[in-house]
This record gives structure tokens, sequence and C-alpha cells, in this order.
């Protein structure tokens, strides 16, 4: 029996975050600058304060200024926004980040949007969606999870993935939308999947490579996989498992890794895949803002 490769999205965040901290260095001592990070969150979201220390643990550790703004849950609206216009206006932030999701009375888009397209390090402009779309990504800032997943596949394919098959099961403007966008730059053939696809097992037998951005644990099962395909799993999921009598919560991903890996190529594991790479990917961009608000390449 075969087993693929465990693509190991943590070890490759160590590394990336490795060279940021000393880009980061060397634009301080050669320019002055640091790149600074804000973040904003709204409430007591259990899950959303754990990324967002995590966020705040990395910017840190590469070197950046990073400030987080905690606001209560019934903050209104015109509060939100009269932050985000302060942050647009900070010389020393390059990064604007609201963790979402948001309280039922805060239109996320409204807010998202309010953001400058040029401090957006999450993507999520349609300035920067846009750019994305067209291909000029020179200076667009592209979604972090989808970047990382893409600098996973390069990893495992190259650069140029002409002739390829891509199958990504979800649409979301977060995962999906902007993932067909960066493969279909690299030249491979799209299929966007989603919860009204019909006989999804069918389609995604032809990927060569399948992106899964669902959440829904363990959907993705061996016998759906092409031989040798590449296999990159977005989805977190938590779930309870019995163990020795007791109930454990744990998590996993929208791909059944142990059974998935008798046939794939390379699969990325949660935790320790995409998770990681994303963060990482916040801090890329946010380096990226202050070098190009330098007039520096990005
Ligand atoms: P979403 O809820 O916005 O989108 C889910 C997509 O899945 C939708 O497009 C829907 O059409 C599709 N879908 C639902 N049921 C389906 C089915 N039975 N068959 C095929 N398609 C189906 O979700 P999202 O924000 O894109 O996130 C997806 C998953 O990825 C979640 O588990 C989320 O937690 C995770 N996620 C992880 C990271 C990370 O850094 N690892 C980042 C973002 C999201």
């Amino acid at each position: 029996m075969t087993t693929a490769k465990r693509i190991d999205g943590k070890a490759k965040a160590e590394q990336l975050a490795e060279s940021i901290t000393e880009q980061t260095a060397s634009l301080l001592s050669q320019h002055g600058i640091t790149p600074g990070l804000a973040v904003v969150i709204i409430g007591e979201d259990p899950a959303s304060q754990v990324y967002v220390r995590n966020k705040k643990r990395r910017a840190e550790s590469c070197g950046f200024y990073s400030v987080q703004h905690t606001l209560p849950v019934d903050v209104s609206q015109r509060d939100v926004l009269k932050l985000i216009d302060d942050l647009n206006l900070d010389d020393a932030v390059h990064g604007i980040l609201v963790q979402l999701p948001l309280p039922d009375h805060l239109d996320e888009q409204t807010i998202t949007q309010s953001i400058a397209p040029t401090k957006d390090v999450d993507g999520f402009h349609f300035i920067n969606i846009g750019k994305l779309t067209a291909g000029h990504t020179a200076d667009a800032f592209v979604p972090c999870t989808p970047a990382g997943c893409m600098l996973m596949i390069e990893d495992e394919l190259g650069p140029d993935l002409s002739g390829k098959n891509a199958v990504i099961i979800g649409r979301s403007n977060i995962v999906g939308k902007p993932m067909a966008s960066l493969l279909m730059q690299r030249h491979a053939t799209i299929t966007v999947a989603h919860s009204r696809t019909r006989d999804l097992p069918q389609v995604v037998r032809n990927a060569d490579i399948v992106v899964a951005a669902v959440g829904r644990p363990n959907m993705v099962k061996a016998d759906w996989v092409k031989p040798g395909a590449v296999i990159i799993d977005v989805g977190i999921n938590r779930i309870e498992q019995k163990i020795d009598g007791e109930t454990k919560s744990r998590l996993t991903g929208d791909v059944d890794y142990d059974d998935v890996c008798t046939v794939a190529g390379a699969v990325t594991p949660v935790p320790g895949g995409v998770g990681p790479m994303t963060i990482t990917m916040l801090m890329f961009n946010t380096l990226r803002s202050a070098r190009l608000s330098a007039g520096l390449e990005g």
C-alpha cells in the first residue's frame, strides 16, 4: 500500500517566517521602517480570540509593531468605522485586519470595504479582489489562505501547472474563488465545486490538485482521489471523539487524511498544514505593504 507524502505546513511556515524576520530587520536598518499590523477583534468568540492571539504572537516574533484593538460585542458600526479610519491614517500601521465573523448587528461588507486597499492585508477589499481576478498582482494583496495553499502546491508541482486539472471544493470569497484565480494564473484547468455540484466524488476523481474548503469533517475519501494527486485540506472542523470512555474534542479537516493517504501523492494534515501557512502569509502581506508604502518592490 502506498503512503502519500505529508506536506508539512508548519515547517514551511517556520521557514517563511524566518525569511520575513530577516527582511523585516533589513527594512528597519536600511530604511527605518518597521512593518505594523493592527488587528481588530469584536466580542469574545473563543475561536477568534485564539486566532488573534496567534497572529499577534507571530507578528511580534517577526519583529513587527503589533497592536490589537478589542471592542465590546455591542460596539456600534459607527465606532468600528471610526477606528478603521484612524488606522487607515496611521503611518505606523501597514496592515489592518478585522477578525471575522462579526456580531450580527454589524455589516461585514461595509466594514471590510472601509479598510484602505493599500492596508488590506487580508485581501478582502474589492480593489484587491479585482486586481487578483485581472491578474494584476504586482501591488495587490492576495487572501492569505489561498496564497499559502498556492506555495504548498508550487512546492509539489512547480510553478507551471499547465495541463493539470484542479478541483476546488467550496466557492467562498475568502478561499474558493481566490484559489481559482491563483490556480488559473498558473495555467491549471479549474473546476469549482460547491453544495449544488452533482456527483462530487466523480468530479474530484478527475483532479491532479484538490483544494477542499468546505467545513465538513473527513468528507473527501480515498475512492474520490486520482492516484498521485496533491490534496490541500483547508477545512478546520472541531469534532467530539470518545477516547477510553472520555469525550474529547479535536480538530480535523475536510479530508479523511489516513484514507486519502493510501491513494494521493501528497496531502496536507490538519492541524499542521494550511493553518500555519495562513498566519505566515498575513505577515508576508504586511511586510509587503510596508515595503510598498516606502516605494520599494513588494
Ligand atoms: P464557507 O462556509 O464560506 O464556504 C463553504 C463552501 O463549501 C461553500 O461554497 C459551499 O457551497 C461548499 N459546500 C458546502 N457543503 C458542500 C457539499 N456537501 N459539497 C460540496 N461543497 C459544499 O467556508 P470557508 O470560509 O471557505 O471555509 C471553509 C472551511 O475552511 C471551514 O472549515 C473553515 O473553518 C476553513 N478555513 C480554514 C482556514 C485556514 O487557515 N486553515 C482559513 C479559512 C477557512
